[in-house]
Formats: structure tokens, sequence, C-alpha cells
């Protein structure tokens, strides 16, 4: 028999198996994850078929020699004649892939090829998937800036912090497209979203929350000042040494910044001392960092989201009967904050006005749109935010975002969405 596993541990059980049984001999196993990757997951088609020496001379040269002119006197005509107003580029160095770490630009093609894939699937947008062989900031800031032109929007993944902080500030302000850390912004949007809904659960106001953030890197950072943005102001960040606060002298910008702005009350000490008498708790971490005892000392109807992958910091079978609302990164139980919720609408929405930016304005927006895909007769305990395959979300996010960045001058094109992406009709 051949054996067609799902992974290499099915592959094994299955193997296991039938291997006392008489005149069954295993001639071969497949896994059918590696499968899937075979070869890549994306390729380029094109749009128009070539079939004479007319259709050549248009497409190519001499034709094409026309087009490049018109672009050469107006750039911005490179939005309507070339790839450029659906194309994004996925950049990541490879340092801070999934939760594998640093495992170089090679390795990291299967996650953006993946990714690609998602933006394709979910919103129409081409990603293209590039991996740097560098880590050097500068390096990798010239590299993007010289590759900016063909694209409409640049999506940084998986670079690590605190250099993912100051490449992306660069970016920012170098180009004119919308650069976006997916792993930090991608991520605050849907934690602010699934946030939302679960405030009208427990009735609680954002104003009033008690937020603890533990773990102040790229994606605690980037969720602390989204929530903050919406009206937050008691937040304390705990890193791997404990609340982040103005006194201490091993803080990186990032976490300096975090000290100045955040913490009202001054505390200090750990992680135990942090969330008491808090209501939320948001963990981008590590697994297993919270504990039962921490949670009965937080404020009533707690909120949990503990998102640290593929561990939570603390599991849900564990925190249940202890919080009201339970989140984590993964889909094996309710309430998955998955970015993917985010990155192919909020691009869509940026791509379809010419977006200069994504700001913070239309990340909001994002989030809110998202938050209210839901209906609120519909919300529970369970059900705080979209599934990932709801097809809703993504016209839903990019609506809202393309709206704001009208609204807010971010927008190069006041245009019929239908034209470019997904229209109000898919
Ligand atoms: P990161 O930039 O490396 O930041 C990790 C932070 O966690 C650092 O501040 C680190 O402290 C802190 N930390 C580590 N161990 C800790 C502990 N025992 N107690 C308190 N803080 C601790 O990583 P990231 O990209 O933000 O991701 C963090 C985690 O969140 C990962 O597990 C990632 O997979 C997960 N995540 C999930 C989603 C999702 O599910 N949608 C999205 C984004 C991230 P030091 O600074 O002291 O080292
Ligand atoms: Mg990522």
């Amino acid at each position: 028999i051949t054996v067609n596993a799902r992974d290499s541990e099915h592959g094994q059980s299955v193997v296991e198996a039938v291997e006392g049984l008489p005149e069954v001999s295993v001639v071969n196993v497949s896994d059918r994850t590696f499968l899937m990757h075979i070869g890549g997951k994306i390729e380029v088609r094109s749009k128009l078929q070539i079939r004479t020496r007319d259709d050549l001379s248009m497409v190519y040269t001499p034709g094409v020699a026309r087009v490049c002119r018109a672009i050469h006197d107006d750039p911005e005509r490179a939005f309507n004649l070339t790839i450029k107003r659906n194309t994004v580029a996925v950049v990541s160095d490879g340092t801070a892939v999934l939760g594998l770490g640093d495992i170089g630009p090679r390795a990291a093609m299967p996650v953006m090829e993946g990714k690609a894939a998602l933006f394709k699937q979910f919103a129409n947008v081409d990603a293209f998937p590039i991996c740097l062989d560098t880590k050097d900031t500068d390096e990798i800031v010239a590299t993007v800036k010289a590759l900016a032109p063909g694209f409409g929007g640049i999506n940084l993944e998986d670079i690590s912090a605190p250099r993912c902080f100051e490449i992306e500030e660069r970016l920012k302000k170098d180009l004119d497209i919308p650069v976006f850390h997916d792993d930090q912004h991608g991520t605050a949007v849907v934690v602010l979203a699934a946030l939302i809904n679960s405030l009208k659960i427990v009735g609680k106001k954002v104003e009033d929350l008690r937020l603890v953030v533990n773990g102040v890197g790229a994606s605690g950072v980037a969720c602390a000042k989204i929530i903050m943005a919406a009206g937050a102001t008691n937040v304390v960040g705990c890193d791997s040494k404990g609340i982040v606060h103005e006194g201490r002298e091993d803080l990186n910008p990032a976490k300096r910044w975090f000290a100045e702005n955040t913490n009202p009350e001054g505390r200090t000490g750990d992680l135990a001392e942090a969330v008491r008498g808090a209501d939320l708790f948001l963990g981008l971490s590590a697994p297993n960092v919270l504990t039962v005892d921490d949670l009965k000392t937080m404020n009533e109807d707690p909120i949990i989201f503990a998102m640290a992958n593929p561990d939570p910091e603390i599991r849900p079978e564990d925190a249940m009967g202890h919080a009201r609302i339970i989140a984590t990164g993964r889909s094996d139980y309710p309430n998955q904050i998955n970015n993917v919720l985010c990155f192919p609408g909020i691009f869509r929405g940026a791509l379809d006005v010419r977006a200069r930016e994504i700001d913070e304005g239309m990340k909001l927006a994002a989030a809110n749109a998202m938050a209210e895909v839901i209906p609120e007769e519909d919300l529970s305990e369970d059900y705080i935010i979209p599934s990932v395959f709801d097809e809703r979300v993504a016209p839903a996010v990019a609506e809202a975002v393309s709206e704001k960045a009208k609204e807010t001058g971010m927008a190069r094109r006041i245009q019929d969405r239908a034209e470019t992406g997904l229209s109000a009709t898919t």
C-alpha cells in the first residue's frame, strides 16, 4: 500500500498500524503537507494571449515604448498602466519566522508564498514573496526602496524586533506607498476587533479598562498602541524581566517609549503583580507564563487573549472557569485571532484608492469593520471574532479602509471599487 498522510506523525502512526498485517507492505509514505509545497505555491500568469505579430508589437516592442514614455512623462500613470496598482511585496529577512525564529531567507520562502496565496484568495491582491539575504537594517531599507517602483504596497513580514521598528519607520518616511509590518499592525487590528466585541459582552468601556500586555516586542507594542488609540489609558507592559517602567536601565527605544507612555501608576514588579486587578491580559510573549492563581487576582469578568504560538501563555482548558472570554492564535480553540482576517482586506482597501500610507485611522476603521461583521445578537464568549473563512470580512475591511483614506486625504484616487478589486457584489 501507499500511505498518503497528513503529516509525518500521521504517516508514522499509519505505518505502525499496518506493519504487522499479513500480506501488507508499505511501499511509499507521502506527506500531503509537503506535496502541497512541491514547486512552490504560486505562479505568474499572463492576462493576454499573444497570437500575432500585431499583438506582439503592441504588448512588447515597439508599441510598449509609447506606454513607457507616457509613464516617464507622468509617473502616476504607473498605477494605471502597470501591475503596480494591484501588487504587494511580501518582504522578509527570515529572522522571526512563525515560532521558528531566525531560520534565514530561503527557509522563510514557504511562509511568504503562503501569504501571497492568501492575499490572492481573500482579496484578489497579487502579492510577491521577496526574501532578502541580509539582516542589515540599512541594506534592507535600501533594497526595499529600490524595488518599490513596481509595487503598490509593502508588507513587511517576520522581521525580528527591534530592527523591525526602525526598518518600517524609515521606509514609511521614504516611500509614497503603504508600508505595513503585518506582525505588528495586522495583529493589532485583529486584537482590537476582538476586544471591541469582548467589551460588548462584558459590558465594559475601553476607557475604563485595566490592561496588561505581556511581551513588549513587535506585536505587543503595536497592540498596546492601537488599544490606546481606541481610548485605553491604563496599560501596563511586561517583558521577560517583569513590568516595564521608567526606572529600568535596560530598555531599547521601543520599550523606552512604552515605559514613558504607559504604566500611569508607576507599577514595578513581576507579571503576577501586573495582572492584579486587570480586566484584560494580552499575551504576546511565551508559553505557559500565566497561572490560574494569577487569573484569580484579576478584576471581574477577565478577558484573556493568550496569543503566544504555538502554545499560549495559559492553556484555555486551564483558564476556563476563571476567565469570561478566552482567545488564542490557534485554530483548534474558539476565538482564533489570526492575521489573515486583516492583511488581505486592509491592502485591498489601500490599493483601491492608491493610498499613500496605511495610517492609524485606517487601522482603527479596519478593526471596527471587522468587529461589526458579527451582529451584536450573535456575539458570545466563544464567538468574538469572525472565522478566518468568513467571506464578509475582507470586503468589509477593504471598504472601511478605502472610505477612511478618502476622508483623511490618504487616498490618491477616489474611484469605483468594482474597478480593481473586490466589488461590492463579490
Ligand atoms: P518578539 O518581538 O520577539 O517579542 C516577544 C516579547 O515577549 C519580548 O518582549 C520578550 O521579552 C517577551 N517575553 C518572552 N518571554 C517572556 C516571558 N516569560 N514573560 C514575559 N515576556 C516574555 O515577538 P512577537 O513577534 O511580538 O511575538 C510574540 C509572540 O506572540 C509569539 O509567540 C508569536 O507567535 C505570537 N503572536 C501571535 C499572533 C497571532 O496569533 N495572531 C500574532 C503575532 C504574534 P524580552 O524583550 O525581555 O526578550
Ligand atoms: Mg508573521
